[in-house]
């Protein structure tokens, strides 16, 4: 069974990002260490005795589409509203429109706990976060008024609408058309596909944020723009009024996440209100994006750690073949196998360090919002792609291990591993696809002259002077990772080829998180005793750290590596 992490998640929130400090001239009402506490062993209590015994219904149980109305599991019903009840929806939310106005870190925690015990499940709240972010940033107080409280609360839901049949990855494709009518609202018609919680009964309503195109809007990107089109049409006042044209078709058959309604909408004159400007769509879309991108690294993230749990359980039960370093053992727990040992360690240091690496991306942009800084601003949307890509891809990757470690029970549905192998491989492919991020962060985020890269590093190299005299060693794995990761920057920066930065963008990068991740536990040893932790930092340098330089190669040999040298092979 699930045991929501929460001596973890404590030290790196109190002992190693040192929130209390960072937050404790802030007005509003962020949470005195007690409060920090309350919050962790009430979601601690709700997910273990409530979330997690419902997720093998999230698997076998899956929502289907009857007569036109989405049928879920029942235990749904009572988990969706416990977490509503407890105002885990709106953590984050401004106060002035019923959220508790805490910071993202501490719903970062939240959301880890929820995701690990049902995915399926904590996808929606996620969803309705992601959209309560984008009306706080980019509505106008009318819309404000109306959405808010009841988003906050989770009377009301919200999804995210891109999607198209020809726009996937590439948004600019869609075709969705807005109209504008004579009372300042708009009218909506077009196709969404993929839309996770595009329809249920959980909540009375469900607010969808549509991109559309005007009539004459500029061709691409730059010809989108953003709706509110809600389910059923409130009045000024937020009772509701009647239903919107809104259908849902269909609902997808998936490898996993079966419990999530993955929606196919067609909107016909759907009633809408546009949010933000007309034509900047994308922009106010980013932040829910954005929002969610985390959101989706904790996905990842909650994945590992429930793949690891279960692991480490089974390899101290499972008893096969004789313990090589006791002889009379002759009946051992697998545990004590160098094999799954090796296994194990992987999945714990990755594990720790996708947890690092989320809540210092959350970290970065609390406090961007908090300073205004635009160095810190662009610091958090740098790590939100290395996020994204690096816990989700660790997440399957862990999964997979976790299968491994359980043997033939592991491929048996029984166990509910292959669940956690199925629900986490989506991570990787919605919120925009990891090779996108990746391109992303070489293109956009790395910039023409990789200054936030650099200044990365840079921390790096002066933490690396703290270790030097007393592990040397450690200093030194450090500086080697460090060192080729700097060269491939410079190589990065340097190509006149977009194309050749792409060309190595993957590899590119898992070197740079595999080098966050050096740093966490580098830190680690400075600022911990506890033995558990700094063994894990000393595997991870060794282990796994020198996996950053071969991927910082491999992310410099251009893009002649895929095309000249590779013409005759497809
Ligand atoms: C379960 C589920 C839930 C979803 N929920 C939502 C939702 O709520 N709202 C929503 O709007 N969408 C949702 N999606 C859609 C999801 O965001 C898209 O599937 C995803 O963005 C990829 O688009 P695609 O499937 O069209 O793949 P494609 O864009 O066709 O990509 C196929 C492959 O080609 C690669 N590729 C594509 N273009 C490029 C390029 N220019 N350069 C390099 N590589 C490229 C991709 O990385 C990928 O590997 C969901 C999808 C699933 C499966």
């Amino acid at each position: 069974m699930y045991k929501a992490p929460i001596n973890e998640i404590k030290f790196l929130i109190k002992d190693f990002f040192k929130i209390n400090e960072l937050f404790k001239d802030r007005e509003t009402s962020f949470c005195d260490e007690e409060t920090l506490d309350g919050i962790l062993e009430e979601v601690k209590k709700l997910t273990e005795n409530l979330i997690s015994p419902i997720n093998r219904d999230g698997d076998i149980k899956p929502a289907i589409l009857k007569d036109g109305n989405v049928i879920l599991p029942d235990s749904f019903f009572k988990a969706y509203n416990s977490i509503a009840e407890g105002g885990w929806i709106g953590i984050s939310g401004d106060t002035k429109y019923g959220g508790l106005g805490l910071p993202l870190i501490i719903t970062t925690c939240v959301n880890e706990l929820l995701s690990s015990a049902c995915l399926s499940l904590a996808l929606n709240p996620l969803m309705t976060q992601g959209q309560i972010d984008a009306i706080e940033t980019h509505a106008n107080e009318d819309i404000k008024k109306i959405f808010l409280p009841k988003l906050n609360s989770g009377e009301w839901s919200g999804t995210m609408n891109l999607t198209e049949p020809q726009a996937g990855s590439d948004v600019g494709a869609l075709r969705t058309i807005a109209k504008k009518e004579k009372d300042g609202t708009y009218n909506i018609t077009g196709q969404k596909i993929y839309i996770s919680w595009g329809d249920h009964s959980l909540s009375s309503n469900i607010c969808h944020l549509v991109l559309a195109r005007l009539p004459d809007s500029p061709k691409g990107t730059k010809g989108i723009s953003l709706f509110l089109v809600p389910k059923y049409i409130p009045d000024s006042t937020g009772n509701l009024i009647g239903k919107n044209n809104i259908n849902t078709i269909s609902l997808e058959h998936k490898m996993g996440l079966h419990g999530s309604p993955t929606a196919v909408l067609e909107y016909q004159n759907s009633k809408a209100w546009l949010i933000g400007q007309e034509n900047r769509g994308m922009v106010a879309m980013f932040t829910m994006m954005n929002n969610a991108r985390l959101g989706v690294a904790v996905q990842g993230l909650s994945q590992s750690e429930l793949a690891t749990q279960k692991s480490i359980e089974f390899a101290k039960n499972r008893k096969q073949g004789r313990n090589l370093n006791n002889a009379k053992d002759i009946s051992t727990p697998i545990i004590n196998h160098a094999d799954v040992r090796r296994n194990l360690l992987i999945m714990k240091s990755l594990t720790f360090i996708s947890r690092a690496l989320c809540f210092d991306t959350a970290l970065a942009i609390d406090l961007s919002k908090k300073t205004n800084d635009p160095f810190l601003e662009r610091k958090a949307s740098f790590l939100t792609p290395i996020a994204k890509s690096f816990c989700t891809e660790m997440g399957s990757k862990i999964a997979d291990l976790a299968i491994q470690i359980h043997g033939g029970m592991g491929y048996i549905e029984e166990t509910g591993i292959s669940q956690i192998y199925r629900d986490a491989r989506v991570t990787s492919i919605y919120e925009g696809t990891n090779g996108i991020q990746a391109m992303d962060f070489v293109g956009r985020k790395l910039g023409s002259n990789g200054d936030i890269a650099y200044a990365i590093l840079q921390e790096i190299e002066e933490n690396e002077q703290f270790i030097k005299n007393t592990k040397p060693s450690v200093a030194k794995s450090i500086e080697n990772a460090r060192i080729s990761l700097n060269n491939a920057i410079d190589w990065m920066i340097s190509q006149n080829d977009l194309n050749d930065r792409y060309s190595g963008a993957d590899p590119f990068l898992r070197a740079f998180a595999l080098m966050l991740g050096g740093n966490y536990m580098l830190k680690t040893l400075l600022i911990t005793e506890q033995e558990d932790k700094n063994e894990l930092a000393h595997f991870y340098i060794k282990n796994l750290l020198p996996f950053c330089s071969i991927e910082s190669s491999i992310s410099t040999l251009g893009s002649n590596n895929l095309y000249e040298s590779a013409n005759s092979i497809f």
